[in-house]
């Protein structure tokens, strides 16, 4: 029961030209940096990459093409820790606004 490549998605497929081309599946390290870069483009509204939805962990069914996947991560790493900064800035503010409405209740 070997899975062909027709069963497997592409989940950045961001260059069209890449159909072609084999669908490598995510390993831990690929999966990661694909994460980080789609924290960068969560905080770029207007950007066409920020609808990409990356999976929390590999599977055997969604995976990338290396045009894609080269295109998605070329972000810095400065960029990725700007991103997680600001990630951590509005966890806190969610926090803040959600104990705010607790205490307002009692
Ligand atoms: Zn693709």
């Amino acid at each position: 029961m070997a899975s062909s490549n027709e069963e497997k998605i592409c989940v950045i497929h961001i260059v069209d030209t890449a159909g072609s081309e084999k669908i490598k599946l995510f390993d831990d390290e690929k999966l990661m940096k694909c994460r980080n870069a789609q924290l960068v483009y969560r905080f770029r509204t207007n950007s066409k990459f920020s609808g990409v939805k990356i999976p929390e962990s590999p599977n055997d069914i969604y995976g990338y093409h290396s045009s894609c996947y080269i295109k998605f991560t070329a972000v810095s790493g400065k960029q990725i820790k700007l991103a997680h900064e600001n990630k951590v800035k509005l966890e806190i503010l969610l926090h803040a606004s959600q104990r705010t409405k607790k205490e307002g209740k009692n």
